[in-house]
C-alpha cells in the first residue's frame, strides 16, 4: 500500500503518520519527488482501511500495490533509482559499460584487457573469480586468488571491479575487496544467498535466471531489498527457449516491463545471451536503443584460447569499435556513454 502526501505537507504530519504505522509493526520506505511525498507501507496491509487513513488532511490518496513486490515496485519510488558503484553511477543518464573475460585467467590477461578496456571507454572491468560451470570437469575459475589478481587490475587502470559470487561464505571477502556483487543467472532464486546479500549495502547486479519471469527476477531483487539493501541492479542477459541458434534469446522486451514495473536500474548482457562474439555489437546496440542503463560485454585479448566463453567474446579491438558506435546511437537517444 501507498499513500501519497499533499505537495506541501508539514514534515511534522509526515513523521507523525509514519510513527503511528510503524508502531502498528509496519516498515515505511519515503520516497521524496519533487512534487510530493510517498510513503510505501511494508507488511500485513490487508487489514488497513485506506478511509481510515485518509482521515489525515494531508494525505492526497492512499492506493494498494496490487504486485506483490513492495520495495522494487516503481509505485513506491516513481522516481529511477541510481545505484552508485565506487562514484560510477548506474540508472542516470550515462549509459554504464562493464567489460573484461568471463574469467580471470592470469595477471597478465586480466590486466591487459583492463587496459585495454579502460582506454576504449569502459566504466568498470568485469571478470569471473568462481565461476558456475554446467560440467563439474570444466574450468571452475581461479578462486580467491582470481580476486587478487582483478584488485591489481583495478589499481592499474583504477576501474571499479564487478565479480560473481556463488555463496555465503565468501560475502565477507567480496564486501571488503569487490565493488559490485554479481548474483548469476543461476543463484537468482539461492534465497538464502540473496538475503545474505540484503544484509550488506554492497551494489549487487542480479541477473535474471535461465528461465525466469520478470515478476520471479523482481522477487529476486525484493529479497535483497527486504533485507534493507536498496542497491539492485538488473541484468538481462537472455532466456532460455526452443531456439538454440543462439545460446539464449535475448528479451529486451524485459528492460521495457522492468522499466514500466520498477525504478531500479537494468543493464543487458548480449554476450550471455548470444553466445557469439559476432552478434554482440549489434545486439548492445540494440539494448541502449530500447533503454539500458548499461551493458556487460565480455573481452578477451584472445578468444580462440579462452579458458571460458571465448566464442562470445569480442576481442579488444571490436570492443572499441563498438564504444564509439554505441556514443552515436546514445546520443541520439538523449544519453551520454
Ligand atoms: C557470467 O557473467 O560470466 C555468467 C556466468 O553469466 P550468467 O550467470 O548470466 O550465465
Ligand atoms: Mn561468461
Amino acid at each position: 500500500m501507498i499513500i501519497v502526501l499533499k505537495p506541501n505537507a508539514p514534515a511534522v504530519e509526515r513523521d507523525r503518520i509514519i510513527t503511528n504505522l510503524e508502531k502498528r509493526g509496519y516498515k515505511i520506505d519515503v520516497s521524496r519527488g519533487d512534487q510530493s511525498t510517498i510513503l510505501g507501507i511494508v507488511g500485513d496491509t490487508s487489514v488497513l482501511n485506506p478511509h481510515d487513513l485518509m482521515v489525515n488532511d494531508w494525505i492526497e490518496k492512499v492506493m494498494r500495490v496490487q504486485e506483490p513486490f513492495k520495495r522494487a515496485n516503481r509505485a513506491f519510488h516513481p522516481e529511477d533509482s541510481v545505484v552508485d558503484v565506487a562514484g560510477v553511477p548506474i540508472g542516470g543518464r550515462t549509459i554504464q559499460v562493464m567489460a573484461g573475460p568471463c574469467s580471470v585467467e592470469t595477471k597478465e590477461q586480466v590486466t591487459g584487457i583492463a587496459k585495454s578496456v579502460k582506454m576504449a571507454g569502459a566504466h568498470l572491468l568485469r571478470g569471473g573469480a568462481f565461476k558456475p560451470r554446467t560440467s563439474p570437469y570444466s574450468f571452475q575459475g581461479l578462486g580467491a586468488p582470481g580476486l587478487d589478481l582483478l584488485k591489481e587490475a583495478k589499481a592499474e587502470t583504477g576501474l571499479p571491479i564487478v565479480t560473481e559470487i556463488m555463496s555465503e561464505d565468501m560475502i565477507d571477502r567480496f564486501v571488503e575487496d569487490v565493488d559490485m556483487i554479481q548474483v548469476g543467472a543461476r543463484n537468482m532464486q539461492n534465497f538464502s544467498l540473496l538475503k545474505a546479500l540484503g544484509r550488506t549495502r554492497k551494489p549487487i547486479l542480479l541477473k535474471r535466471g535461465l528461465a525466469a519471469t520478470v515478476q520471479e527476477w523482481l522477487m529476486s531483487a525484493e529479497y535483497i531489498m527486504a533485507e534493507g539493501n536498496p542497491n539492485v541492479v538488473l541484468c538481462e542477459r537472455g532466456i532460455r527457449t526452443f531456439e538454440n541458434y543462439t545460446r539464449n534469446t535475448l528479451d529486451l522486451s524485459a528492460v521495457l516491463a522492468v522499466k514500466k514495473l520498477s525504478h531500479l536500474p537494468v543493464i543487458v548482457d548480449p554476450s550471455h545471451a548470444a553466445g557469439l562474439w559476432w552478434m554482440v555489437p549489434q545486439l548492445a546496440k540494440a539494448a541502449v536503443a530500447a533503454g539500458a542503463d548499461g551493458l556487460l560485454i565480455e573481452v578477451h585479448n584472445d578468444p580462440e584460447a579462452a579458458l571460458c566463453d571465448g566464442a562470445q567474446s569480442l576481442k579488444p579491438e571490436r570492443f572499441a569499435e563498438l564504444m564509439g558506435e554505441l556514443k552515436g546511437i546514445a546520443r541520439i537517444i538523449g544519453r551520454d556513454l
